[in-house]
């Protein structure tokens, strides 16, 4: 299958999924993940009328990004954000999903300053209780909602999180649940400058879920490229490290 049959399929399922729960195909954002894809494929993907495209690497997004920067494609960051590539991913990056901690809060705040802009995020939240996957925990989530909302160069624009990766449906919805019920607390609690408008959740194996569960941002990679040659470890380390921990990287 091409990558353009793939992505029809894919917007089928997306439509397939959204009707069911009363929305327009129209209403689902779909973020295409790029990890491993080089850009020769990515501009195939453009041209078949993907428009988001959702790297997890600073270095590995900004070579593309220089080769595919006049596609007119709009550039987000999905992957675990170091504080030392705060000044790089800011080179292409229109929104960020991976906001995690208030560190890399203050260091984005920071640079942002320095270049006189504001810069759309979702806060990233572990909904799976995994050690291997970042994300702030559900129950520290609302607090960091409030503490980043004090920032005025940084929009938060909605939530991310990253399912279980489990064939177990119930488990994989139990998270998504967890997000969407942060996501309707903070939209009930009206912060000021906060706009809950994307719910960031579901990737090949269960956006359509994710979708009935009330996600209207995807982030699909597998489904549209095929699988990839580079284990997923590289791209979500099973081991935190002790700075990570510290919330000091
Ligand atoms: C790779 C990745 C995806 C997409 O994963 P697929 O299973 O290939 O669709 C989505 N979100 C994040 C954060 C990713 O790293």
């Amino acid at each position: 299958m091409s990558i353009k049959e793939n992505l029809e399929q894919v917007r089928q399922n997306i439509a397939d999924a959204a009707g069911k729960v009363g929305k327009r195909p129209e209403d689902i954002t779909l973020v295409m993940a790029t990890k491993t894809v080089d850009s020769e494929r990515i501009r195939e993907a453009i041209k078949a009328g993907g428009r988001i495209i959702g790297e997890n690497k600073v270095q590995e997004a900004l070579k593309k990004y220089e080769i595919l920067k006049r596609e007119g494609a709009e550039w987000h960051f999905i992957g675990h954000l170091q504080t030392n590539k705060v000044r790089d991913v800011l080179k292409f990056a229109d929104m960020i999903h991976s906001v995690d901690r208030l560190h890399l809060v203050e260091k984005l705040d920071q640079r942002l300053q320095q270049e006189g802009r504001s810069l759309d995020i979702l806060i990233q939240v572990n909904t799976s209780h995994e050690e291997s996957k970042y994300g702030i925990s559900p129950e520290e989530a609302i607090s960091l909602v409030r503490q980043t909302a004090r920032y005025d160069t940084l929009k938060i624009c909605g939530l991310m999180t990253i399912g279980l990766f489990t064939k177990d449906e119930v488990i994989i919805r139990k998270c998504f649940k967890a997000l969407k019920e942060i996501y309707d607390a903070i939209t009930k609690e009206g912060i000021d400058r906060v706009c809950m408008k994307y719910l960031s959740m579901g990737m090949s194996g269960d956006y359509r879920i994710a979708i009935e569960e009330g996600a209207n941002m995807v982030r699909i990679g597998t489904a549209i490229f095929g699988s990839r040659p580079t284990p997923d470890a590289y791209y979500w380390p099973s081991e935190k490290t002790d700075a990570d921990r510290a919330g000091k990287m």
